[in-house]
């Protein structure tokens, strides 16, 4: 591929969850984009985007204005399922389950943040019934009766929503890249983009390890790597290590922890969110939100797995499912990029229009991936937006935007982001 040949756009990022995306819908409106991707092959394991599962769900505890961007999310996985041929997607239902006194945000329980709704319009009070999502509210006897892997103390509060479940990552990018390319996309990988600045015409040139391109958009969707990629950002984004293990179950009891009878969960006990799945080949997956508060950088974060990672989650598997409180036999380590107020930052560069920003992680982007991809579809082509993203706009008030502000302010006309 030659520099001299300008491309309509370039998106960074591509083996990860937001740059696959944005890459399929770039492509599949016929824009001639390249996606570059710093890893020698995509989907990987070094971001954020690994791990086999993820959870997607329709009540929005953190903040009802995400349930349209999920059920958006959900008319494209399922449209991404046809496309592809590939399953990604398994319906299991979701539990959201706390004591009533749990904090999972100011002053709300997971129960009662998944429940409640429409009397406010706080952040604080989603989402069902605003919404009208199809809901349940079980006691835990109820719970073990319905889903007998279950064993919440019966002090606490749950919430079931039938339309839960759980995305399957790597195939969710694999089939993203597939069909990007199937479109006429590009796509290369081991090219890590060293630099980029808008020149005088307004055209964006990205240096990599495997060369320089030239593009009149560009996307920057880079995972725990946006810090580097766009500097100013630095006092809104924050790397933080997070671990999930797998645990051997009870062979007898395998039957209780089956995709049919097993749903995902959001457990908030009294200073913990825990999160989990149905049992896979490897055994019953758990993960604690923020697991031990270790903030890193996307290149040094700490690969290994302590005794201390494994007794975090441990404590769950143990109090809550003890059926499953054998070996742990698989973890991975992962990143979250979260900002102050944990919701995305999604945005045009606010010097150069011509440039996306994308950072949509704060531990819960992967379900609203396609619907992001589209977003950023239409910011890098079209300049806006049908989808409500003031949440996620960089003018949005929240904690560091002042220096965000500043930041680029004092970037001058040219945000050369050399690293
Ligand atoms: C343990 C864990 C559990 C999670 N659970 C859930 C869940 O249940 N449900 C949910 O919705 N979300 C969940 N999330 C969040 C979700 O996984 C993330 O929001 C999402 O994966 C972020 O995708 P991304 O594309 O922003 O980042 P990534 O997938 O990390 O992609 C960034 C890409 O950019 C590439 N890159 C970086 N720098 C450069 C460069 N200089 N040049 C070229 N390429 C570059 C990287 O190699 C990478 O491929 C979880 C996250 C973790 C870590």
């Amino acid at each position: 591929m030659s520099a001299a040949r300008v491309l309509d756009c370039v998106v960074v990022g591509a083996g990860g969850a937001m740059g696959s995306a944005a890459l399929f819908h770039l492509a599949k409106r016929g824009v001639q984009v390249l996606g570059l991707e710093a890893q020698p092959s995509a989907p990987h394991s070094y971001g954020s985007s690994h791990g086999l599962s993820r959870i997607i769900r329709l009540s929005y505890f953190e903040h009802p204005s995400y349930v349209p961007l999920v059920r958006e999310a959900y008319r494209l996985w399922r449209g991404l399922e046809q496309e592809s041929g590939e399953r990604l997607l398994t319906m299991t239902g979701c539990i959201n389950t706390s004591p009533p006194d749990a904090d999972c945000g100011p002053g709300t329980s997971c129960f009662q943040g998944a429940l409640r709704s429409g009397k406010s319009s706080s952040k604080l009070l989603p989402c069902s019934q605003e919404h009208g999502l199809a809901h349940e509210v079980l006691t835990s006897s109820e719970v073990e009766q319905r889903f007998p892997g279950y064993h919440l103390p019966p002090s606490f509060q749950t919430m079931y929503e039938p339309e839960g479940g759980f995305l399957v990552p790597e195939r969710c990018i694999q089939a993203h890249l597939h069909l990007a390319q199937r479109h006429g996309a590009e796509l290369l990988c081991g090219a890590k983009v060293l630099g980029w600045q808008v020149g005088a015409q307004g055209l964006v040139r990205v240096q990599t390890t495997r060369g320089e391109f030239i593009a009149r958009r560009l996307v920057l969707a880079a995972g725990g790597w946006m810090p580097q990629l766009v500097p100013q950002l630095r006092p809104i984004l924050t790397v933080e290590r997070q671990v999930v293990g797998w645990f051997q179950l009870v062979p007898e009891q395998r039957q209780h922890f089956t995709p049919q009878v097993f749903p995902v969960f959001l457990l908030h006990d009294e200073t913990r969110y825990f999160y989990g799945f149905p049992a896979d080949e490897h055994g019953f997956k758990v993960g604690l939100y923020h697991h031990l508060r270790q903030v890193t950088t996307a290149d040094s974060v700490d690969r290994s797995v302590s005794s201390a990672d494994e007794e975090a989650l441990r404590q769950c598997v143990r109090r809550y499912f003890p059926e499953a409180d054998g070996r742990l036999t698989r973890a991975a380590v992962c990143t979250f990029t979260n900002t102050p107020d944990l919701d995305f930052i999604l945005d045009r560069h606010p010097l150069h229009g011509q440039v996306v920003l994308a950072s949509c992680c704060s531990g819960h982007g992967f379900k609203f991936a396609p619907v992001i991809g589209s977003i950023l579809a239409d910011l890098a082509m079209e300049g806006a937006t049908p989808h409500d993203i003031s949440p996620h706009r960089l003018s949005r008030q929240r904690p560091g935007q002042a220096a965000v502000l500043d930041a680029f302010a004092r970037g001058g006309g040219d945000a050369a982001a050399r690293l």
